[in-house]
């Protein structure tokens, strides 16, 4: 017989965590203004609210941390952290900043200019706020087949070559990179294919454009070409994730995700002139070179992370766990976003909540219902958090209105998993009965998903 999936690592620490009552998860939730930002984080069981930060470091990153060299300029720990960089990805310059977006914020400062557009596929929230903020537009290049929740496609992150070259063909001189997300987050954690990386390349190379990786899921990105592009299950991560940068002029990376660290990003690159441009702006936002906004010891911590997160074995474990949740949904028939993403399962509301009108925001809806089911935080990607139309003030319905439902990296055991199956379970069981869904009482004119002030509709 063959051996059962187990993870590859055992707990040697641990955080109690809390359940509660119905009655204190409707009292918490109604304080909370139905805006499960507004909980508090010790009044929930299960936190799904994301995978950025909340991963659990190993006992080698521990002990790291404790190494920490916390001297101001030329600290063992930058150059610790460097060499893992430069090993891992082939890029020699790199400069620490706090997180991803600062990140952005310190190379775009030298490359993102008023009127540029940057082609790329499904652009991060924070990345197209840095592109928009400075007067130049994102363009999204996403190939179409991303839009349909129901189709099982391998590598449903990809760039359209054809969008792409359409792009540059027409603006060419606008164009300062060509940005790609591993994975794309906003597509739902799907990941880029070797052969689209490639396509990529091939097309800026013949428009003498750079290309930016942004980098934050790279090591999940590179399980899956492992385990599903031809051609790579011989491959270790290493070298794969090798291969992607190969392809790349530089990368910015939020460390919070596939870095298993709490806080921490940087930029690398291969480029003398993307590194003299940038580092002026990471001392004036960040901190001097050779920290960027990091503690020496997170530094530490970060160097092991990388090096530990791109090893085959754990990331099986993590997208295993990931598929296990999505395998638990499909026995109760309960719909997402196909096929499951690296590092969440992102439920389709506008098809579980039927009888919710989408003026009262069914994914919203969905998410208070698992809090109040079970404890479970998720959160609404959807309707609320495509804020207003900036011109006509309407709400804009055009998108998906999804529950997204993140998974920490080794954190919670498939038996949580199970729990967040059941309770949506019991929630989709009674859906004909949930006719009313949410109500805005106050909302800010931008992001005003962190913010909002909900209450039932028509109570
Ligand atoms: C999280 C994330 C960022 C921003 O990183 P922060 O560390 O949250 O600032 C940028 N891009 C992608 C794809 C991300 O997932």
């Amino acid at each position: 017989m063959e051996l059962p999936f187990a993870e590859s690592w055992k707990i040697k620490m641990v955080e109690p965590i809390r359940k509660s009552t119905r009655e204190e998860r409707e009292r918490w939730i109604k304080e909370a203004n139905y805006n499960v930002f507004q909980l508090k984080a010790e009044n929930v069981y299960i936190d799904c609210i994301t995978d950025s930060g909340t991963g659990a470091m190993s006992d080698r990153q521990w002990a790291a941390l404790m190494l920490g060299d916390e001297s101001y300029a030329g600290a063992t720990s930058f150059f610790k952290l460097k060499e893992v960089i430069t090993r891992l990805t082939g890029f020699e310059y790199v400069i620490p900043t706090h997180q991803g977006r600062a990140a952005e914020n310190v190379l775009f400062s030298y490359l993102v200019h008023e009127g540029d557009i940057v082609p790329g596929n499904s652009h991060f929230d924070t990345t197209k706020g840095h592109i928009e903020g400075r007067h130049a537009t994102a363009l999204d290049c996403t190939i179409d087949e991303a839009k349909d929740t129901q189709l099982e496609i391998p590598f449903k992150g990809n760039v359209d070559p054809k969008k792409l070259e359409k792009a540059l063909a027409e603006h060419a001189d606008k164009i300062p990179f060509i940005i790609v997300t591993i994975t794309n987050n906003t597509a739902g954690g799907q990941p880029v294919s070797m052969q689209n990386l490639r396509e990529v390349r091939a097309i800026a190379d013949k428009y003498k454009k750079p290309v930016l990786f942004d980098s934050a899921r790279f090591a999940e990105n590179a399980y899956f070409i492992k385990t599903r592009e031809k051609g790579y299950a011989d491959k270790t991560i290493k070298e794969i994730a090798r291969e992607m940068f190969d392809l790349a002029d530089g990368m910015t990376m939020s460390a919070k995700k596939d870095g298993i660290v709490n806080m921490g990003g940087f930029i690398a690159t291969r480029r003398e002139d993307w590194y003299e441009g940038a580092k002026g702006y990471c001392i004036q936002y960040e901190g001097y070179l050779t920290y960027g906004g990091m503690n020496g010891r997170d530094m530490n911590a970060l160097a092991v992370g990388l090096d530990e997160n791109t090893e085959f074995d754990n990331l099986e474990t993590r997208i295993k766990q990931v598929e296990y949740l999505a395998k638990r949904l499909d026995e109760f028939g309960i719909p997402y976003q196909r096929p499951a993403g690296g590092h969440a399962i992102f439920v389709d509301a506008s098809k579980v909540l039927t009888h919710v009108p989408k003026e009262e925001f069914p994914a919203q809806t969905l998410t208070v219902e698992l809090y109040l089911e079970a404890g479970i935080r998720g959160c609404e990607i959807g309707y609320i958090l495509a804020d207003r139309d900036p011109v006509t003030r309407e709400n804009r319905f055009g998108g998906l209105d999804l529950l997204r439902l993140c998974v920490p990296r080794r954190v919670y055991t498939n038996n949580h998993m199970d729990v967040i199956a059941v309770a949506l379970k019991n929630v989709f069981d009674r859906r004909e009965q949930i006719t009313r869904g949410m109500e805005i009482v106050w909302e800010a004119e931008l992001l005003r998903h962190f913010t909002v002030k909900l209450k039932p509709a028509g109570k």
